[in-house]
């Protein structure tokens, strides 16, 4: 059989534990706290022994747990760190011991809220042309509806649930992008490809509406997944053409930076941003103009999976822009990723 575990092993295990833990005595007092609880509760491991807690402590919510039987033995209380949240658990061993488990919850609690925040917009973007086709599928049911204002109801049926699809799709493919492992360096895709397509997509998706157009693309291949990087690209150039009025130019410029570093620019002269939005823009369902952006077939979720794809190559997106001047928005990819065509331009190096 194995030996007792030492007083001293006992110790070590609790200082161990990644919570926070203090052992009090029947009046209050500290007998012994980890150095985690130290942390938590700005407490003195050595000089703060046999202090009663709650002059240290000074929560209405801790002295009732220690103190009333009936009172929640597990609460939060704010931490002295600035907006950081502590959950406390009171225990009692013993009949009249009693210990403290502390532990910071605010990522806990700030992903609870993001997930919360997450359901409720989705909801709320897929209830609103849900009410819209129930409407009309009613409205078919109760009237005879002449030939062509069945048609036009019909397009208008067809709209929404194209809505629903994209918003769809775009979520599987942020669920897809934030739960699979960073692309390996393996497959070199060449990055003219990638240009040419996003053009074509965005010629078509403006109709002759808007100029657009992309200087020479530098001789090189990206090891990137093609979809991911092809997604990011054709998001931007749909924003811009959706966010530019009509006879507005779009340019697509590509830079390979002394430093490695590839640069894909998407500049338009469109409607621009102000700068207050800026930094929220990558945040999912976040957009400055509502109808706006439903209009024209927007789920809100564009510039999130720009933002996730991009940043799991180890690139970023930038963004600048001036309101009723335009925007250019920048991918970067790091020099890992990018490298001159072999065989013919060997010896080419960035510029
Ligand atoms: P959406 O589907 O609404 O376009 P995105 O995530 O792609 O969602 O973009 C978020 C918001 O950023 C948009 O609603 C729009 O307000 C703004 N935005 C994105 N691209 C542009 C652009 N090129 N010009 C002006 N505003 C833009």
């Amino acid at each position: 059989m194995a030996p007792a575990a030492s007083a001293a092993a006992f110790e070590a295990a609790f200082q161990a534990i990644p919570q926070g833990v203090v052992l009090l005595d029947e009046d209050r007092c500290i007998r012994w706290c980890n150095s985690m609880a130290a942390v938590h509760l700005s407490l003195d491991p050595s000089g703060d022994i046999g202090q009663p807690i709650t002059n240290l402590v000074r929560d209405p919510a801790l002295l009732a747990a220690l103190s009333d039987d009936d009172a929640p033995k597990d609460f939060r209380i704010g931490s002295h760190k600035p907006e950081h949240t502590l959950l406390l658990q009171v225990r009692t061993f013993e009949e009249d011991q009693q210990l403290i488990l502390t532990q910071d919850v605010t990522d806990a609690d700030r992903m609870e809220l993001m997930r919360r925040d997450f359901v409720a917009h989705v909801s709320h973007e897929i209830r609103t042309p849900l009410t819209v086709l129930a409407g009309f599928v009613e409205t078919m049911q109760m009237l005879a509806l002449e030939e062509r204002e069945r048609d036009r109801v019909l397009d208008l049926m067809r709209q929404q649930t194209v809505r629903m699809e994209n918003l769809v799709a775009d979520l599987l493919l942020l669920a897809t992008l934030e739960g699979s492992p960073k692309p390996p360096i393996s497959q070199w895709k060449p990055l003219e490809h990638l240009i040419r397509t996003a053009v074509a997509d965005g010629q078509h998706l403006s109709a002759g509406h808007h100029t657009i157009a992309f200087d020479p693309v530098p001789p090189i291949e990206l090891a990137v997944e093609e979809d991911e990087i092809a997604s990011a690209i054709g998001n931007l150039v749909s924003n811009a053409v959706r966010y530019t009025p009509a006879s507005g130019s779009i340019h697509l410029q590509t830079m390979w930076r002394s430093d490695g570093y590839l640069e894909i620019r998407v500049k338009d002269t469109g409607i621009g941003i102000e700068r207050q939005h800026i930094p929220r823009l990558t945040q999912r369902f976040y957009r400055v103009d509502k109808s706006r952006s439903r209009g024209t077939g927007g789920t809100g979720l564009g510039l999130a999976i720009v933002k996730h794809a991009i940043g799991r190559h180890g690139g970023e997106l930038l963004i600048q822009s001036t309101p009723g001047e335009g925007s250019v928005f920048t991918l970067t990819l790091p020099p890992a990723r990018v490298r001159a065509i072999a065989p013919n331009v060997t010896g080419s190096s960035p510029t």
